[in-house]
């Protein structure tokens, strides 16, 4: 419960643990109403799931010490750690357009800070360990099946080298948690760059709290984009250079067929990572219009609407920022439209840059982006599979390769059957060798996805089952993606009509 006050060094309220973590906590040295100091609540019977052990070497921690019972009672939220200061974060946020003041950590707890091997700042925070003062009338509880679905997606997003929040582990509680159904409880401990959001600036823009927008911006500019501090007008440049992050995030995210779902204000990170892992999905055919949230009745979170709602979300960013940016508002409103008019050219730079990589082309010239336009069309007629197109396209890099497979992706020839050699004239023509533009696309283009037929039947064997084998098996194979092996024929098949994921359930 959220009791709040005195964890923290100077007062602990149980013995620490022998787990020595090296906590440094920038975020509990904002100002009180920042964030509301919680405990965790103790899992009753806390078993670990899975354990990144190599997160937790980047990390510095002792994956070891990690999996004995201290550490396991520190990821169930049973203990807290020395050096820890759980907070729950403040935010509000826009969900599917509507403004809510208060959102904020109704389900999570940020345990602290460390900085990791590579001398960056990450967040330690556990996912569904219990009610905080932003619950209202949730359970502050996670569940199974959607905290492994995300230790699962964001893992293979980190693999394909997209930035995105991390899974350090997750723990069953051995509790029930009371959803349309009973089910079993779990804790994510998820990793991240900051969990600041454009939601946290709505908070204070939305409390005419011109101090806290201030000091949040600074934090912001200190720990993420150092670089702009120097600028004529700092927080113009950091509205610029949050917007090119999610420019590239975005092009990105479609580049492997990458749909959100859920992209309101409060799941939009300024540190420009992919955060909050509910309802997403990949598509399977490729189809930009493509929904599959359950939640998401109208659309609005669509494949390919994900650059203009991006867009959308970083005005509301900008109006948050619109006190600091100038004293004349006129003046404010015209800088902030100003600095984000790249928007749209730093996306579009990013999407085709992503493409003509993906069809292995190394320099780009005049006409190339329509081979990659006309290719998503002849995509889209024919039905194809997004992820087996570009990997079965670099097998016919060489112009007397056997296209079949590639063709037989389409359920229409119209489109492909011309378009096929005309990319093999223009590979012939590339300023690298054709085998060695295969090599970059099966370098770029995974083989291995996490599947929405895939990852509910795995996760439907874990909850109904207890099996965890065939989970074990799609993380460790989504985790190398680029690797296709005769053995995971049945990872990188698209489903069969029956098999086909009409929806996705963030299940909270
Ligand atoms: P999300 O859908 O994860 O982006 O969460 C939206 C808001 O609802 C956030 O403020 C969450 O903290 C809160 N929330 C979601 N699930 C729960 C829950 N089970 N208990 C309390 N708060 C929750
Ligand atoms: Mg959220």
């Amino acid at each position: 419960m959220s009791a709040l006050s005195t964890a923290g060094p100077e007062a602990p309220e149980e013995p620490p643990l022998p787990l020595a973590i090296a906590f440094d906590n920038s975020y509990a040295r904002l100002p009180a109403r920042f964030y509301e100091r919680v405990r965790p609540e103790p899992a009753p019977d806390p078993r670990l799931l899975v354990l990144n052990t190599t997160l937790a070497d980047e990390l510095g921690l002792d994956a070891g010490v990690l999996a004995s019972p201290e550490g396991i009672a520190m990821l169930s939220g049973a203990e807290v750690p020395a050096g820890a200061e759980p907070l729950a974060l403040a935010y509000a946020g826009h969900q599917f357009g509507q403004f809510v003041p208060a959102l904020g950590d109704g389900r999570a707890v940020l345990l602290g800070e460390v900085i990791d091997r590579d001398g960056r700042r990450r967040d330690i925070q556990l996912k569904g360990s219990g009610r905080t003062a932003f619950s209202r009338r949730g359970d502050g509880k996670a569940v199974i099946g959607p905290v492994l679905r995300e230790y699962l997606v964001s893992e293979a997003m980190s693999a394909f080298g997209i930035p995105t929040t991390r899974s350090l582990a997750a723990v069953a509680t051995g509790e029930t948690v009371h959803r349309d159904r009973p089910l079993p409880g779990a804790v994510l401990t998820r990793v991240a760059a900051s969990h600041v959001r454009v939601g946290t600036f709505q908070y204070f823009a939305h409390r005419s709290d011109a101090d806290g927008i201030r000091r949040l911006a600074d934090y912001v500019i200190d720990r993420l984009y150092p670089e702009v501090a120097g600028a004529a007008n700092p927080y113009a440049a950091l509205l610029e250079a949050v917007a090119l992050r999610q420019a590239r995030l975005i092009a990105q995210w479609l580049a492997v067929g990458f749909i959100h779902g859920v992209m309101n204000t409060d799941n939009m990170a300024i540190s420009g990572e992919t955060i909050d892992y509910g309802p997403c999905a990949f598509m399977d055919a490729y189809e930009p219009g493509m929904v599959l949230s359950s939640i998401d009745r109208h659309g609005r979170y669509a494949y390919g609407r994900q650059p203009q709602i991006a867009q959308w979300n970083l005005a509301r960013f900008g109006e948050c920022l619109l006190p600091l940016l100038s004293e004349d508002r006129d003046a404010a409103v015209a800088l902030a439209v100003e600095r984000l008019s790249g928007f749209a050219s730093a996306f579009e730079a990013a999407y085709f840059g992503r493409f003509l990589e993906k069809i292995g082309i190394a320099d780009e010239r005049p006409g190339d982006r329509d081979l990659v336009t006309n290719l998503l069309t002849a995509m889209q007629t024919g039905q194809a599979d997004f992820t087996l197109a570009f990997r079965r396209l670099a097998d016919c890099a060489l112009a007397d390769a056997d296209a079949a497979p590639f063709l037989a992706l389409f359920e229409t020839p119209a489109g492909i059957e011309t378009w096929l050699p005309a990319w093999q004239a223009r590979i012939a023509d590339d300023s690298r060798p054709p085998a060695e533009a295969a090599a970059a696309m099966r370098a770029i283009n995974p083989a291995i996805i996490p599947r929405n037929h895939r990852v509910e039947a795995a996760l439907d064997a874990i909850v109904e089952n207890g099996d965890g084998s065939a989970y074990m098996r799609l993380l460790e194979a989504v985790t190398r993606p680029f690797e296709e092996r005769p053995e995971d024929a049945d990872l990188t098949a698209p489903p069969r009509p029956e098999e086909r994921v009409a929806a996705t359930f963030c299940g909270t």
